[in-house]
């Protein structure tokens, strides 16, 4: 199986209960008749580049140190947040040391000689992330936020051959068709790669803007489905001439956004001295529906004293701090970063996340978040439904017509590919192969684990976190807080 090819479409944002016969046929088709990860989950922090970064390196924030869309890392820039959607950050930030701390696929590839190449739909410093340091080991990729983003021999082949891009900015159709036609027209032909990867913008963009519910997304569906449709046609002329599979996957769910909690502010009023401006005095808060504090230059109380005002909120829901004893986090009430997979040298003195609430059938049928703003739908904390991502995979790897229930999810996939391809994983590629997927494959030996609750109280403030123990890293499944 060593000269097997991967192409990875991924589908941003979107969640496995929209994939209806009804609604996006082709994806439903595709699912049906291959091979399917029906229990997959995301990675927590389910934000996009926490995802992102967990599956270029098949592994967790405890090892790859992404916690958010933006990080702070006084060690690589002191002054100011690192924002990874933005390319001058990201290579400033990676020129003072490693922005990313496990090995990526683009890496293992390149020691194992062998090509991979991506076009991504999105922000002009994110595709770095999927291809981390392709310019220096050779692995190419295209970014639709424009030529100068991405890294020179794509840029040069794909130019040459298709021109200028369509509108880099704003919800767009023709940016996802762009992609897939230069991967298909000019990459896939010219540079052979044995790893190819499509990052589609969409649903996700649409999302965020419109909800679950809204015309703008189910404009959005209709625009992926047709995608996949042209995907799946291109790949089946090719899957055995070339040995092809084709992955489609997404990095994590969306749930109805309940808004109006500016974290940031009602702290401020609350007297607690934390600041969103680096430059400015106080801990240093970064004020996401699952956002996180880092204490800086602050006393040590400042953290029991952030914590306990937050479990007096309702609109809280999670709290994270450093490891205690497995279970605990180190202040009352909060739960260890490493009961999550999320420790890490670079990680805030706080988790949280916003409160997550269950579906209500008439009212938020996908389930709710609160949030600082309330735009559209979210994701980025520990609902089950943030958490629910699509894998389905096809080709001559996998079997056919068959729909797994064992556990696994994003930080899996890449693992997967390199066990077919007999490159052996490197030792931060925590996550396994999906084995059963395969043709001639068996589950790992975790791939049965039973779901446990873990429990945090601190007076009348109790959270409970459900997971599954895998053998290199916990998998979050759903939390909650009474
Ligand atoms: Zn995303």
């Amino acid at each position: 199986m060593g000269d097997s090819r991967f192409l990875v479409l991924v589908l941003d944002g979107l969640r496995p209960d929209l994939v209806t016969g009804r609604d996006m046929p082709n994806l439903a088709d595709f699912r049906d008749r291959g091979a399917s990860l029906k229990l997959s989950k995301a990675q927590f922090p389910t934000h996009t580049r926490v995802n992102k970064t967990s599956f270029t390196s098949g592994s967790t924030p405890k090892h790859h140190g992404v916690h958010f869309n933006k990080i702070f890392d006084p060690t690589l820039l002191p002054d100011q947040f690192i924002d990874l959607g933005d390319h001058a950050d990201v290579s400033r930030a990676d020129a003072a040391g490693r922005l990313i701390t496990a090995t990526t696929i683009g890496q293992a590839l390149r020691d194992a000689e062998r090509q991979f190449a991506l076009v991504h739909c999105g922000m002009s410093g994110a595709p770095w992330l999927l291809n981390y340091r392709g310019d220096r080991i050779g692995q190419e990729h295209i970014s639709m936020a424009g030529y100068p983003h991405s890294t020179a021999e794509a840029a040069r082949l794909v130019s040459a051959g298709m021109g200028d891009m369509p509108d880099t900015k704003g919800i767009s159709h023709a940016r996802s068709r762009f992609a897939f036609d230069a991967f298909r027209t000019v990459l896939y032909p010219g540079l052979k790669p044995q790893v190819g990867l499509i990052w589609s913008d969409e649903p996700d963009k649409s999302l965020h803007v419109d909800g679950l519910r809204g015309p703008v997304s189910r404009a959005a569906f209709q625009h992926i489905d047709t995608l996949v449709g042209d995907v799946v046609a291109w790949w089946r002329s090719l899957a055995d001439k070339d040995d092809l599979n084709l992955i489609i996957m997404s990095d994590h769910g969306h749930v109805e956004t309940v808004g109006g909690y500016p974290v940031g502010e009602l702290m401020k009023s609350a007297g607690l001295p934390v600041t969103t401006d680096v430059a400015g005095e106080g801990a240093v808060l970064l004020p996401f529906g699952s956002g996180g504090l880092y204490l800086r230059d602050q006393p040590r109380q400042v953290l029991f004293d952030v914590v306990e005002w937050m479990q007096r909120q309702d609109w809280i829901g999670n709290l994270f701090t450093a490891d205690l004893d497995g279970v605990n986090g180190v202040v009352p009430g909060t739960l260890s970063t490493a009961l999550a997979s999320i420790d890490h040298p670079r990680a805030p003195d706080l988790f949280f996340t916003l409160r997550r609430l269950a579906a209500a059938p008439d009212e938020f049928p996908f389930g709710r978040a609160l949030d600082p703003t309330g735009r559209g739908s979210t994701h980025g904390g520990l609902h089950n439904e943030e958490l629910t991502n699509i894998c389905f995979a096809a080709g001559p790897a996998f079997k056919e017509r068959y729909r797994s229930d064992t556990a696994g999810g994003i930080v899996d996939i890449t693992p997967t590919i390199l066990s077919v391809l007999g490159i052996e994983k490197p030792p931060t590629m925590v996550g396994r192969a999906l084995g059963d997927l395969l043709a001639d494959g068996v589950a790992p030996p975790d791939a049965h684990a039973e779901a446990r609750d873990f429990t945090a109280t601190a007076g009348a403030y109790s959270q409970t976190l459900r997971l599954r123990q895998l053998a290199g890293r916990n998998l979050a499944l759903d939390a909650t807080r009474d």
